[in-house]
């Protein structure tokens, strides 16, 4: 499979991360966004920096790919040095406002220098994640781009919530060849169990089709994981339990990794 979103890099040190990385990719994962999560850092360049290197002196088959969630730090002063450390993906915000753009939680909008900024990733073939972004902010982010990318959602006409995707945001990402991760927070599920994951697989599949699903775990990003679907080793079942419910192989494939493969292919890596 590939995960979109994984914060394992800022929970643990380099030992413990090349063991976790190991067990994922004995469980048969191909590719991790590593997300750096800046929002609480007192120095987050220098925590980019070291995920870099870390992932550079890494000794597995696992496609690492480096992710910021909350660029809030990032300036036409130094973001320079942040594009110099190669991100596959940067989300603008994380839950608040910050000088870039608006949060999920708050009312701001996208600002000068987060549209500069935006250029800039861009420019050098960074991917802009919306995951985090409040309405406004990401009709403002989505308005006109392509190479669009939604880590970790849900989808809010099947479980109302201010981090999910609404018909329309869903819509735009799909027309644009814009890639969602599913996340697996119990919060933005609606619940706790396989079938509350299968109710938004379901929902993508019937109104948007086959093409644009992915999952983005949110793994040690949050504890509120359903029963069953807490760690990599989960997904083997999971993918069976999804094939009882009446998926074809074909339509499981792409949403563990066939639509990721797709959408990596077109803008950059792997
Ligand atoms: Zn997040």
């Amino acid at each position: 499979m590939i995960d979109l979103h994984n914060d394992v890099f800022i929970k643990m040190d380099k030992q413990k991360f090349a063991e976790y990385i190991k067990d994922a990719e004995q469980n048969g994962v191909e590719a991790i966004f590593v997300s750096v999560w800046t929002t609480e850092m007192e120095k987050p360049m220098e925590q980019v920096r070291r995920c870099r290197q870390v992932i550079d002196e890494m000794d597995t088959r696992v496609k690492l790919l480096l992710h910021i969630e909350d660029a809030g730090f990032v300036n036409e002063g130094n973001i320079d040095e942040l594009l110099s450390y190669h991100p596959y993906s940067v989300g603008l915000t994380w839950n608040y406002d910050n000088p870039l753009a608006g949060g999920a939680k708050q009312e701001g909008s996208l600002t000068p220098l987060g549209k500069v900024v935006i250029e800039r990733l861009v420019r050098a073939g960074v991917c802009i994640d919306v995951a985090h972004l409040n309405r406004k902010s990401f009709w403002q982010v989505v308005e006109g781009s392509r190479g669009i990318i939604c880590t970790h959602a849900c989808f809010d006409e099947v479980c109302p919530h201010g981090r999910n995707l609404d018909r329309e945001q869903v819509r735009a990402l799909v027309d644009m060849g814009g890639l969602i991760g599913l996340t697996l927070v119990g919060e933005f599920l609606g619940g706790r169990t396989r079938d509350d994951v299968y109710a938004h697989i379901k929902y993508f599949i019937d109104n948007f089709g086959e093409s644009g699903l992915a999952i983005g775990t949110d793994f040690m990003g949050t504890m509120d994981l359903p029963s069953g679907l807490e760690g990599y080793s989960d997904f083997k079942g999971f993918w069976e339990y999804l094939e009882k419910k009446g998926l074809s192989k074909g339509v499981i494939d792409k949403i563990a990794f066939g639509n990721a493969k797709v959408f990596l292919n077109t803008y950059n890596k792997l």
